[in-house]
């Protein structure tokens, strides 16, 4: 933390100061956002979602629809990992009791559920998974680094709704550099399973920063994205021009998403991912020989 971020107390202590709050990015994105929600009219849906997912399947093909969600193994490991991520400096860094930990916290929760009514073998098989998961991360943010860190737990994911209108944007975030919202030079960490392109990756660390500052008041200074596969680290700092590209991705998202919702003509593009569209059965132009 800088010096200029901390402030003494009656007693000598140090305690953060939060940054300053400037709403012009809400008023920004507001302004580009307003006349894609007003083609919606009256009888709008309640909510047209806005989220990145929208910013690699709008490249896919903009008729792609995701399946819906579902427990799988894939998401159990990360969703168990990121927790035992966050407990990991609790239990002196032992990873079974990280994850001891972050099991239990399911209880009640959907994965709880799922993980309960797995086959003999299935919950190891997960906590397998999870385990190599919890290594990548850690490998890959450094040991030292992890404690001083705040972990989102459960996964974190925020929203922001265009006052007046049916548009929910949403972005995901696994961790920060502070523990609160307003924190002066906060960084915010994307943990991804694997590598983006490049271009996709700094559209949506631009997305994630200008939704944070529309939705917080504070810019953060910079998006660590880390790939867990390859187990690198790049940072993206947050200047006007990353913040410019978030508001374009976001206006492009939304300007599909309202136009799915309104049922417009699409050039439907298949491709590789026919293969996880929830539209495949129906599609007149769904890949058909795909790879098995
Ligand atoms: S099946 Fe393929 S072509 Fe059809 S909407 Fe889905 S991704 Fe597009």
């Amino acid at each position: 933390m800088s010096p200029a971020s901390e402030a003494a107390d009656d007693r000598g202590a140090t305690r953060p100061v939060p940054a300053a709050v400037d709403w012009s990015w809400r008023t920004r994105l507001v302004d580009a956002l307003s006349p894609i929600a007003a083609r919606l009219g009256d009888g709008a849906p309640p909510r047209v979602d806005v989220d990145t997912f929208g910013l690699a399947n709008h490249r896919r093909c903009p008729g792609f629809e995701s399946e819906p969600f579902a427990w799988s193994a894939r998401f159990a490991r990360r969703t168990l990992g990121l927790e035992a991520l966050a407990e990991l400096p609790a239990v002196g860094y032992r990873p079974n009791r990280a994850l001891d930990r972050a099991e239990a916290a399911q209880a009640g929760r959907s994965l709880g559920e799922w993980l309960a009514e797995l086959p003999p073998g299935g919950l190891s098989a997960v906590r397998a998974e999870a385990a190599t998961w919890l290594a990548a991360a850690v490998a890959t943010v450094g040991v030292g680094q992890v404690a001083g860190l705040a972990w989102e737990s459960p996964p974190g994911r925020f929203e922001w709704k265009v006052p007046h209108t049916p548009l929910l944007v949403s972005a995901r975030l696994e961790g920060a550099t502070a523990d609160h919202r307003r924190a002066t030079d906060l960084g915010l960490i994307r943990l991804l399973d694997g590598p983006l392109d490049v271009a996709v990756e700094r559209a949506e660390a631009g997305w994630l920063a200008v939704l944070h500052a529309t939705r917080f008041g504070v810019e953060p200074t910079r998006v660590i994205v880390c790939d867990l596969r390859q187990g690198r680290r790049r940072t993206h700092r947050v200047t006007p021009a990353l913040l410019d590209g978030g508001v374009a991705a976001i206006t492009t998202a939304a300007t599909v998403a309202v136009g799915r919702s309104l049922g417009d003509a699409i050039n439907l593009t298949p491709g590789r991912h026919c293969g996880y569209c929830d539209r495949r059965a129906v599609c007149p132009q769904a890949a058909l020989d795909l790879p098995v």
